[in-house]
């Protein structure tokens, strides 16, 4: 018996039924689960086989992921995966970004979904209120903040070869000098992505740094922008370590009077506009040509949301409109395409779980998350500066707490190598996750704390289990 879609129309409600089936019980076992538990990746091998000849119908099929996933998956939309930056997934985001699957719109064109579009009008609106960016920016929700950074680099390198009486769009970079390309040590990987992927390539960035954190030298910056002609600067809104922000104002004030594009990569930082107590780490961010954000960081959205903004929006339709026809829509039209306002064609309506969390919980239920993480991130780096044992590296700006293991009488040579088995040995472990970076010359872990599921008692946890761990590796 051929298993054929067409003959199993009625199975999509039941695969549909099983996955919600699931859900309850995932979802409250999920504070409680290991972030990975190791003896479960014998699972995986179960993905593995032939490609079926004979398929075994959607309500097994459905069955046996779910088997698999809801036991083998890390369960990183917990709240003890305090690794990198990995956001949650709101309750009203999680089921909005299942209404996103129901529907399966093609979100490209206004022609092929009046409602996705209208969505992702809407809530870049809301984006734009709700971080304290002006309403006439142009914007588009993107993948990631990679690409939301791709975004914004290639209006700002649009900008840029126009200055210099190219259409880059049209005959690309043949012809041209280098674009110049300013940033503090804060710039992200994913910036230099995306200038290797805009042919500028990664290393055009010059970082002008004037300490080893690598804060903004913005003497140097002036001097290298008066000296530049078109430039563009890249302003870090949060870096990763320590969560520290380039000075935006200054750097706003330098961009605006050398006549440089400023781009502000704000992947997770731009939510710090949510709250009076952190609103003045992002002021300036007013000022900038472009701006990139993630969704599925701080917003607490499902993967893959990003966004960005364009002051000028018409630069959004030159960079990525089509053949002979950069699509510019006006400021009040509705019938916006965004599949012309970013690097994506067909795309799917990622702006219907970013509707729902909005819908649900405001402006005031996303400050209450960003200031509950300030609160708690707060609270590690107390327990880290009270604690004879541990080393606060960096102040808590934010959400994440930058510390090192250092207990008594082990010499500092020995405590990069210490801290760096620990950041492997919590992996493996799995209660928590925490990486190690090396900031400021030294090894030493970065938990952030972005997940709406996280309590005291989960970061306390950590602490016992960095603890336990380092307390395990000194009587090696
Ligand atoms: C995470 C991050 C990015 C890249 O975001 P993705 O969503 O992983 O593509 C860019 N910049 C900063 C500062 C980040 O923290």
């Amino acid at each position: 018996m051929v298993a054929d879609p067409l003959m199993g129309r009625q199975d999509a409600a039941e695969a549909l039924g099983l996955v919600a089936e699931a859900a309850g019980p995932y979802l409250a076992a999920l504070p409680d689960l290991p972030v990975r538990d190791a003896a479960q990746a014998h699972l995986l091998k179960d993905l593995d086989g032939p490609l079926p000849e004979d398929g075994e119908g959607a309500p097994a099929a459905v069955a046996e992921l779910l088997r698999i996933g809801t036991r083998a998956a890390t369960h990183s939309s917990g709240p003890r995966f305090f690794h990198f930056v990995v956001g949650g997934s709101t309750p009203a985001a999680q089921a909005g970004d299942w209404v996103t699957s129901l529907l399966d719109q093609a979100s490209g064109l206004w022609l092929t979904s009046p409602l996705a579009a209208r969505a992702e009008t809407v809530v870049l609106r809301w984006l734009r209120e709700l971080v304290g960016l002006p309403e006439s920016f142009g914007g588009v929700l993107t993948p990631s903040a990679t690409f939301a950074n791709l975004t914004g680099l290639a209006c700002a390198r649009h900008w840029w070869a126009a200055r210099h009486g190219t259409d880059v769009t049209a005959d690309g970079l043949a012809g041209l000098p280098r674009m110049p390309v300013f940033s503090s040590g804060y710039v992200h990987a994913s910036d230099r992505k995306a200038l290797q992927l805009l042919g500028l390539g990664r290393d055009s960035v010059r970082t002008l740094t004037r300490d080893d954190a690598g804060r903004i030298d913005l003497d140097a910056l002036d001097r290298e922008l008066a000296a530049a002609g078109p430039a563009v600067v890249i302003a870090n809104a949060g870096e990763v370590n320590a969560c520290d922000f380039d000075p935006l104002s200054d750097m706003a004030d330098l961009a605006e009077e050398h006549g440089a594009w400023l781009h502000v990569d704000g992947a997770f930082g731009l939510f710090a506009a949510l709250s009076p107590e952190t609103a003045h780490l992002v002021r300036g961010v007013e000022r900038a040509d472009s701006v990139a954000a993630d969704g599925h960081k701080w917003l607490n959205v499902p993967y893959e949301s990003g966004f960005v903004f364009v002051k000028d929006p018409s630069v959004l339709g030159r960079a990525f409109g089509g053949w002979n026809a950069p699509y510019l829509p006006a400021p009040d039209d509705e019938l916006v395409n965004y599949n012309m306002l970013g690097p994506e064609s067909s795309r799917r309506a990622r702006a219907l779980p970013i509707w729902a969390t909005l819908r649900a919980y405001g402006r005031s239920g996303h400050r209450a998350m960003v200031e509950r993480h300030r609160d708690l991130a707060v609270h590690l780096g107390r327990t880290v500066e009270e604690s004879d044992d541990l080393e606060l590296m960096a102040p808590v700006t934010l959400f994440v707490v930058c510390f090192r293991y250092r207990p008594p009488g082990v010499p500092e040579d020995r405590l990069d190598e210490l801290n760096r088995r620990l950041g492997a040995e919590l992996v493996e472990d799995g209660r928590v996750y925490a990486g190690t970076t090396v900031y400021r010359g030294v090894v030493a872990l970065r938990p952030a704390i972005v997940n709406w599921r996280t309590t005291e008692a989960d970061v306390d946890l950590l602490v016992e289990v960095v603890r336990e761990i380092g307390g395990r590796l000194l009587d090696q």
